[in-house]
């Protein structure tokens, strides 16, 4: 053995507590660390893009990492970063995720490991989380991303069996153009549609109900009346980026009977929703989806990346179809929930289950929803504040944990776009609250989204106070 790997084997104990030492400190700074390390932060140093010849050793190589880049690191894991849809990880979760690298299991197959059934363990769980029928079948992702591109490999497939086409097999181009219709499909679903060969072209934009992000259900029959032997699958949302709306699921399963089109349900935040009862109403309808997104590290709070991919179990031989894996080492592909090569993209998979599965022991339904209903809350607080306070103005009335708001007077004119550019940079200097930019109805505006497990109404007033200080400034 090399002699640097055989120091760091008989030091192994000490590597890994300096490495918890770091992280604790690094955890210990959240709450004033910025959530937007300034630019200078961010560049690589000297040096660190050329290949050593030699090593250093562990110890030496996380002190150079941390010692470097600490202060490059944002505070996106933190109570105050409301921007993207960024969750963080709550203590159970994120002491998961460090035992799935230790452990190191390799998720493929029902037989390899006791993984496999704790990701099937952790799905039938989250399927009594949000309130799912048995009749669903789900795996882990990296994100909702992937779980898009997979609900939307497993429609493809479906679309081709109705016309006698086996498209896994012979390719999309035996089916002919497939027709995809949305409200507000979000951008990864556009990705997926050109991974999937069915092309971003494919897309549909259907016309909303008024003054809302929500699909207008006769505008969409319209469009199916008018062409109703198309091979189609409607893209739904269950909580869209701006304003988090819902589509009218019942509405849409109604049209679905007389139609017959597949329909995926995008609630890559919104479906968290569901863990509590207050707001479980929302979904209705979503169990009798024929896909479902939900994301883990969006409103679940574990650590990236994790999300999962829902299907009814009447289709998961469609999706051992797409995904089934022949080869002379690995076991022949059957139509069973727990034979994840044979059901996802990857062919290894991280134990990505773990995080959930010890986050839901470690908090229950009562702990999730309670993060749930807070930050609902803390939303709702600082859009009354932010409405109430001059220089700013609501975009849209607060929907659940999004606040979508302006500088007031922001119109479609350059001057507003740049005004607004100016804020959102003094906002990220001030480095208290992190925002992600947006545009509403062509006026530029700026969006929150509370997501993490941590905020508390502290944090909406001290957000609240660098917006202010941050807008006397431009
Ligand atoms: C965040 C998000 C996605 C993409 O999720 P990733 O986890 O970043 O891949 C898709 N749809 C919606 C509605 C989202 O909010």
């Amino acid at each position: 053995m090399h002699p640097l790997l055989q120091h760091d084997l008989d030091t192994l104990p000490e590597i890994l507590r300096q490495a918890c030492d770091t992280a604790v400190s690094f955890l210990e700074t959240l709450p004033e660390r910025s959530t937007c390390p300034p630019a200078s932060a961010q560049n690589l140093q000297a040096g660190d893009d050329r290949l050593p010849e030699s090593g250093i050793g562990a110890q030496a190589a996380l002190e150079h990492f941390w010692n470097r880049y600490a202060s490059g690191m944002s505070a996106s894991a933190g109570p105050r970063y409301f921007g993207f849809v960024t969750g963080g990880g709550t203590p159970a979760s994120l002491a998961a995720d460090w035992l799935v690298s230790t452990v190191d299991q390799n998720t493929q197959l029902n037989f390899d490991s006791v993984s496999a059934a704790i990701e099937l363990a952790t799905i039938t769980q989250l399927k009594q989380l949000f309130g799912l029928p048995d009749a669903v079948c789900g795996t882990f992702v990296s994100g909702a991303t992937m779980a898009n591109f997979v609900s939307m490999a497993i429609a493809r497939q479906w679309l081709g069996q109705q016309c006698g086409v086996d498209i896994a097999q012979q390719g999309l181009a035996a089916l002919g153009p497939i027709r995809v219709l949305s409200a507000a499909a979000h951008s990864s679903s556009v990705k997926a549609l050109s991974m999937l060969g069915i092309g971003r072209d494919a897309l549909v934009t259907v016309a909303t109900l008024p003054g809302s992000e929500a699909i207008d259900p006769a505008a969409l029959e319209e469009i199916l009346a008018a062409d109703p032997d198309r091979p189609t699958m409607v893209l739904a949302s269950a909580g869209t980026v701006n304003t988090v709306a819902f589509d009218d699921l019942p509405a849409l399963l109604r049209l679905r009977e007389k139609y017959g089109f597949w329909l995926h349900v995008d609630a890559a935040f919104g479906g968290v929703a569901a863990s509590s009862k207050r707001y479980a109403p929302l979904l209705a309808g979503w169990e009798d989806a024929d896909s479902i997104t939900v994301d883990a590290h969006k409103w679940l709070n574990v650590p990236y990346d994790s999300a999962i991919q829902f299907t009814q179990e009447r289709h998961l031989a469609l999706q051992v179809q797409v995904f089934q894996n022949h080869s002379a080492y690995l076991v022949l592909p059957s139509v069973r929930p727990d034979n994840y090569l044979h059901l996802t993209p990857e062919n290894s998979r991280r134990f990505r289950a773990l995080p959930v599965w010890m986050a839901l022991k470690a908090y229950g339904r009562d702990g999730l929803a309670e993060v749930v209903e807070r930050n609902v809350e803390l939303a709702h607080l600082l859009g009354e504040k932010l409405a109430a306070t001059p220089g700013f103005t609501l975009l849209a009335p607060v929907s659940l944990n999004v606040v979508c708001f302006a500088l007031e007077g922001a119109d479609g004119t350059p001057e507003a776009l740049a005004t607004r550019n100016r804020f959102q940079q003094r906002l990220d200097n001030a480095g208290v609250v992190r925002c992600t930019s947006t545009s509403l109805n062509c006026k530029p505006g700026i969006r929150a989204a509370l997501v993490n497990w941590m905020t508390e109404e502290a944090d909406i007033e001290l957000a609240l106070d660098s917006m202010k200080a941050c807008y006397a400034e431009i």
